[in-house]
């Protein structure tokens, strides 16, 4: 129909490129794709399949002036930029890609590495209601991501703008053992080690793979790889300017600034936030006809940080007459009634205590750096990095 934005509709043993690719199980889907567990009989290894919709393939293609990502060119430069980079095995690397034509037109094919949990998934295992990570789990995440986010910023000039817990998926140990294994336990597949007969029991899963949490949550060796640059923008290119989930928006997107790689960095600092206290930081909403959306998201971010926007800042937004006088004040009410708490009491109220409490302290001056309301000011990747809260983190 109309509305359908062309999902390719694969079948279980199904085969793509001339055979080279047997279909196993889903994997997952988002917006702009479904992805697919497969076997590459060429390389004899898994791989995931990220086969976009039509509609999608179609905007990928298209003149400069339409498209809306660049997905396939990203992943080329980010998979070869410079392989000797620390960021490098935490960005997703490309096997290879190809079109072809389903029932609905045509797809592109992304051919990438199988990864393993995300820290959606991981957080979900806690305890009823926790959706806290633990402060060690933190910050191996944290500095890895960190390090993928410095090759892709300054190696490879990509703007994330999608930093997301679905988007963080743990890289497995030993990809051809441990989904063999995985299969093996499958109630939906039948799959045989010795044949490589693969029998779909029931038509189409998209549970994640039954895999232990040895082989994927990052203990001491496993690895964090930040994926989905499907959203992603070039630093001197961008594809539109409204970007980010909203309650990971950075000011300057909401206020008409220009916007570069250190939207991320609010963004990651928003996430690192959460992955603390287990809930959004900033969970705004309209309040009748006092404040809109957008009015309690800015709102929040000043009483989080206990500071006011700087008038010279909003001087230089575009949207900053929607929601400011020339001197600053709020335009269309005078007190937010729903304050939120500083940042530092959030954390020492709700952060989970595995490492003690001086880590709560170290995770609010890290975060300060992430979160300034000013883009220019926040640290860069690279600046992170070197944080005395990620010092004893080894990767
Ligand atoms: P979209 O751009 O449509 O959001 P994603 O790249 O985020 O696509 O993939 C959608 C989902 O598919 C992910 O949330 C994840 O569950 C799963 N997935 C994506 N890539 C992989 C991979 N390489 N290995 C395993 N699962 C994956
Ligand atoms: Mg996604």
């Amino acid at each position: 129909g109309q509305d359908n934005p062309g999902y390719f509709p694969a079948r279980l043993g199904q085969s793509l490129e001339a055979g080279r690719f047997c279909i196993v199980r889903k994997l997952g889907w988002g917006q702009y794709s479904s992805v697919w567990l497969a076997k590459d009989k060429k390389q004899n290894q898994f791989v995931a399949l990220k086969i976009l919709t039509c509609e999608s393939t179609k905007a990928l293609q298209t003149s400069d002036e339409k498209k809306r990502s660049d997905e396939l060119g990203m992943l080329q430069k980010i998979s070869t930029a410079q392989r000797s980079h620390r960021g490098f095995e935490h960005t997703l690397t490309l096997y290879d890609s190809f079109e072809f034509q389903g029932p609905h037109g045509r797809h592109l094919c992304l051919v990438i590495e199988v990864l393993g949990h995300s820290v959606d998934y991981i957080r979900h295992l806690s305890d009823a209601g926790d959706l806290r990570l633990s402060m060690a789990l933190t910050k191996r995440v944290t500095k890895q991501i960190l390090c993928g986010l410095e090759y892709l910023h300054d190696v490879c000039e990509i703007v994330h703008t999608d930093i997301k817990h679905d988007n963080i998926l743990f890289r497995l140990s030993d990809v051809n053992t441990v989904v063999a294994h995985a299969l093996t336990a499958e109630p939906s597949v039948s799959y045989s080690a010795d044949t490589e007969v693969i029998t779909p029991i029931v038509p189409v899963v998209s549970q994640p793979l039954p895999l232990s949490l040895e082989d994927t949550v990052p203990t001491a060796h496993l690895k964090a790889v930040l994926t989905d640059v499907g959203h992603s923008h070039w630093q001197d290119h961008h594809f539109q300017e409204l970007i980010q989930p909203a309650a990971l928006r950075s000011p300057e997107v909401i206020l008409g600034y220009p916007w570069g790689t250190s939207t991320d960095i609010w963004n990651l600092g928003c996430l690192v936030t959460e992955f603390l206290i287990g809930f959004w930081l900033f969970e705004f909403r309209a309040h009748g006809d006092k404040w809109n959306a957008e009015e309690d998201h800015l709102a929040r971010m000043t009483e989080a940080l206990g500071t006011k926007f700087d008038t010279v800042f909003l001087s230089k937004c575009q949207n900053s007459q929607k929601f400011f006088t020339s001197s600053g004040c709020w335009k269309n009410f005078t007190s937010h009634e729903e304050p939120t708490w500083l940042l530092e009491k959030l954390l020492a109220e709700f952060a989970s205590v595995d490492l003690g409490e001086d880590e709560i302290i170290a995770a609010g001056k890290f975060l300060r750096k992430c979160l300034r309301m000013i883009p220019e000011e926040r640290a860069s990747a690279r600046e992170l990095l070197r944080d005395p809260w990620l010092a004893d983190v080894f990767l």
